[in-house]
């Protein structure tokens, strides 16, 4: 029988539009091929949104979101909005989105593709194999923890303060997404903290222990976050599936992104207990390329990838997307933030092609 899924997409601005369309492109391709039928609905988000409601994040948009079985967003931002107020700015329309969705979950793989591994900065030998996914608490922990702001005291200094906070069922619900994904990978969990300083991270810590006799075929480990960085740029390749909390997480992410070298190529998912997962890639929207056909479409076209796994339980789609990937890359299609000496320069629209070529 043919399965059904509604998806809501938000090409947002810059670069969003084009990439989109080639992911769209490669999912109605599969659809085909594994008798998925897809129904997209378009909605608005970002400066594209402000543009033509005066809002980043109208509530016809949260609606739409909420109503489908996933959400593929491209990305949102550009300068012609950097100097608007804060609440009116793309990025408040992409936080109310993941606050809309209590998407409290962001996963975020960081695999070194082979055909691609002198893009990293690192030696081929550190970094050849890493397959990294962190999984980051999103909507917890010091950037959201009360109270905030900055006061004056009683001698009429001025003290900034934040607050790192974590109630057991915040830790638990991340744990337990953590310990599920590292069963779907090789059951490595690594949860990071920094237990020797911080009291949240010793209850954090406890958590997770307590958590791992739910997960049996699971082996946890810890580090405090300090180690972590350093292990991250030492020896990658230890690392499995990670956890960790929202502002460990947030620096953590980006340098195992960063391992590739090569950030159209990231995917990420943002994921909530009962509300449609969001799929997006890890890069912006590049308003210094936008509408030039130089666009990398990859990281979108691997987020869908992802949403097909992680939202629909269709493995079997999402591997042969990934697949089709790599058979361009070892044809040598190139776009330019990916290309070396040797290789095929093309555009958007061509290495689009090239994939649903290869499906
Ligand atoms: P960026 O990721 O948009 O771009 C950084 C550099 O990488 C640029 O040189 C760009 O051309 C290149 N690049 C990024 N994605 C690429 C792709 N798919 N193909 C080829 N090259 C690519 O980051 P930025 O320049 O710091 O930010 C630009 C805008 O994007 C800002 O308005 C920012 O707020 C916004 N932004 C949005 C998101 C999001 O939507 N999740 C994330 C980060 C930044």
């Amino acid at each position: 029988m043919t399965q059904q899924y509604r998806i809501t997409l938000l090409p947002g601005d810059g670069i969003g539009p084009e990439i989109m369309a080639i992911a769209v492109r490669v999912l109605e391709t599969i659809g085909e091929k594994f008798d998925l039928k897809f129904e997209f609905q378009e909605a608005l988000i970002g400066g594209s949104a402000i543009d033509a409601t005066g809002e980043p994040l109208p509530a016809a948009t949260l609606e739409t979101c909420k109503q489908s079985d996933a959400v593929l967003l491209a990305a949102i931002g550009g300068y012609k909005w950097d100097s608007l107020p804060r609440h009116l700015r793309p990025e408040t329309g992409l936080l109310g989105l993941r606050s809309g969705l209590q998407l409290f979950a962001n996963l975020r793989p960081a695999t070194i593709l082979p055909q691609l591994i002198d893009a990293s900065t690192l030696k081929r030998e550190v970094v050849e194999g890493v397959d990294i996914m962190v999984v980051r608490e999103l909507t917890g922990g010091i950037y959201f923890g009360q109270p905030r702001g900055v006061f004056t005291t009683e001698t009429g200094e001025k003290r900034g303060v934040n607050t790192m906070a974590y109630t057991e069922s915040e830790i638990d619900r991340i744990g337990r997404v953590a310990f599920e994904t590292a069963q779907k990978r090789s059951k490595r969990l690594c949860s990071v903290d920094k237990a020797n300083v911080l009291e949240v991270s010793q209850f954090w810590r406890d958590r997770m222990i307590a958590l791992s006799a739910e997960y049996p075929d699971v082996e946890l480990s810890h580090l405090y976050v300090d180690n972590a960085a350093m292990q991250m740029v030492r020896a990658p390749k230890q690392f499995d599936t990670i956890v960790t909390s929202n502002l460990f997480g947030d620096i953590l992410s980006d340098a195992a992104a960063m391992l590739t070298g090569s950030i159209g190529m990231l995917p990420s998912a943002s994921l909530g207990a009962s509300n449609p997962g969001v799929y997006e890639p890890v890069h912006g929207s590049a308003p210094d390329i936008a509408g030039q056909d130089k666009a990398n479409p990859l990281a979108q076209v691997l987020s869908a990838a992802m949403m097909l796994r992680y939202s629909f339980n269709q493995s079997e789609a999402a591997t042969y997307i990934e697949q089709a990937v790599l058979k361009v890359l070892d044809q040598g299609y190139r776009t330019g933030d990916i290309f070396s000496e040797g290789k095929t320069l093309v555009g958007c629209q061509a290495i689009g092609d090239a994939i649903v070529a290869a499906l």
